[in-house]
């Protein structure tokens, strides 16, 4: 073991004291020698006077002695208190912490690990001591770990962090960012290794599910320009071949009105997808859709979008189912259960062949409104079933994928929530979809 090394200022203290106490001592024997010789002169006198003198001396350093000892030892308690009251409040810390603090040597297994530490490695306390680091780590991140190591070292870095996958004795992989301190003898050679690791898991989630939320949204971003182009270059070829009085001569009025009616319906589409991006970009800003509730006759308004689809797409098949109970008011905004409808009946559309039949119709119950909207189409897997409400989700991504934003469903979700009710869906691949929605006959304040 290397002997323990005082500090230079004990020294300086033992030696200052020392050299008091020296000269104290040299000036009483000098000056009391002096003083008794100069008033004792009978020589028997003076020589019990001496060894009175040498007692009294010895009196006075032995209290001199005991007082400093005495004093030294009371130092070397309280600093010994000092020392435990520390060192529990270190171990409270060091152990009672959710991170990993372990240390390393030169040669990477571990001196010290914390019981967090061996804990989540699934290894006995003093089994750990002596395991090498790396084995820990996810096999992928060993050699990027290594070689960061090995730059830290190179450049005698003091502490550096990294982010890797630490690997239990179970098998379990976990995300961990590292802070390490590097410690160097001072010829510069490692000495040991102290870390701290925390568990990053729940952040990477956030990051991956943020990750994924943009990859979306600039997916979004050029389907909705393509969307916006679409019925653009409808609108601006029939707007142009209208104005093109020579070729126009070659259409009957029944043709130059269907062109309109092209014209009017890709109008439509235009405003619907513009009021989508609208509502989106209010969400966006942290306000909710604005709505305006009142008493509405669900049955009527879902006529009417039917209606409408039958104008617009006068090939497909289209079945209202409205039993005589449903007549009855909910309390809803119509314009905005006009809008969800729209995009229910849109997607069955969209998602079914031309020859599949589109029902839409409504059931009463005594407390609740229900709207559905069923096609015997494309239909969802479970799995894109629970996540088409989210936003930008597309079940199809493809470049041959029908058009469409993502948008419709999430906001028809909100539109919905707000209202107090829920969206639901049942769906089968291959064999179609049933879109619900269920509004609270009562006004939800
Ligand atoms: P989009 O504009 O893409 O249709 P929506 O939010 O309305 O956006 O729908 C989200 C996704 O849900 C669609 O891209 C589609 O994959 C799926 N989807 C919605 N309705 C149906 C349906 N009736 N049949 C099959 N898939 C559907």
């Amino acid at each position: 073991m290397a002997p323990t090394r005082f500090p230079f200022h004990f020294h300086s203290q033992a030696v200052s004291t020392a050299g008091t106490y020296a000269l104290v001592a040299a000036l009483w024997i000098f000056f009391s020698d002096r003083l008794l010789a100069a008033f004792v002169t009978d020589l028997n006198t003076l020589v019990r006077l001496q060894t009175v003198k040498g007692w009294f001396f010895v009196a006075v350093t032995s209290a001199l002695v005991y007082g400093l000892v005495h004093r030294h030892i009371a130092r070397l308690l309280r600093t010994e208190a000092h020392l435990q009251a520390s060192e529990e409040r270190y171990r409270e810390v060091v152990e009672g912490t959710d991170d990993l603090i372990t240390q390393v040597d030169a040669s990477g297994c571990f001196t010290f690990v914390n019981y967090r530490a061996f804990n989540y490695f699934g290894v006995n306390a003093a089994d750990c001591v002596g395991l090498s680091a790396f084995d820990f780590i996810h096999p992928e991140d060993r050699e990027r770990t290594n070689d960061w190591l090995a730059g830290c070292l190179e450049t005698h870095t003091r502490s550096a962090s990294i982010e890797n996958r630490q690997v239990a004795r179970s098998g379990k992989s976990t995300p961990m960012l590292w802070t390490v301190n590097f410690s160097y003898d001072p010829d510069g050679r490692l000495q040991a290794i102290r870390s701290i690791a925390r568990d990053i898991s729940a952040r990477k989630v956030i990051e991956q599910a943020l990750h994924e939320h943009l990859r979306m949204k600039s997916e979004f971003i050029s389907m909705a320009a393509h969307e916006l182009r679409t019925p653009l270059a409808a609108i601006m070829g029939y707007t142009d071949l209208l104005l093109d009085q020579a070729a126009m001569q070659g259409f009957d009025p029944q043709q130059k009105r269907d062109f309109l009616v092209t014209i009017q319906s890709r109008a439509e589409d235009l405003t619907r997808i513009v009021d989508e991006l609208l509502d989106l970009s209010r969400i966006e800003a942290g306000q909710k859709i604005s709505l305006d509730i009142r008493p509405c006759n669900l049955p009527v308004v879902l006529g009417g979008v039917v209606d409408d689809f039958r104008t617009r797409f006068p090939d497909r098949s289209f079945a209202l189912r409205i039993p005589a109970q449903c007549q009855h008011n909910c309390w809803a905004d119509p314009l905005r259960m006009r809008q969800v409808m729209a995009n229910l009946l849109d997607n069955a559309v969209k998602y079914s062949p031309p020859a599949g039949e589109i029902v839409a119709g409504c059931a009463g119950q005594l407390d609740a409104c229900r709207i559905f909207v069923s096609d015997q189409g494309i239909g969802m897997s479970p799995e894109q079933s629970a996540r088409i409400f989210d936003q930008f989700y597309r079940a199809d991504t493809s470049d041959t994928a029908v058009g469409g934003l993502g948008l419709g469903l999430s906001l028809a979700r909100q539109i919905v929530e707000g209202h107090g009710g829920k969206i639901e869906v049942e769906s089968e691949v291959g064999k179609g979809s049933t879109l619900t929605i269920v509004l609270p006959r009562e006004k939800v304040k």
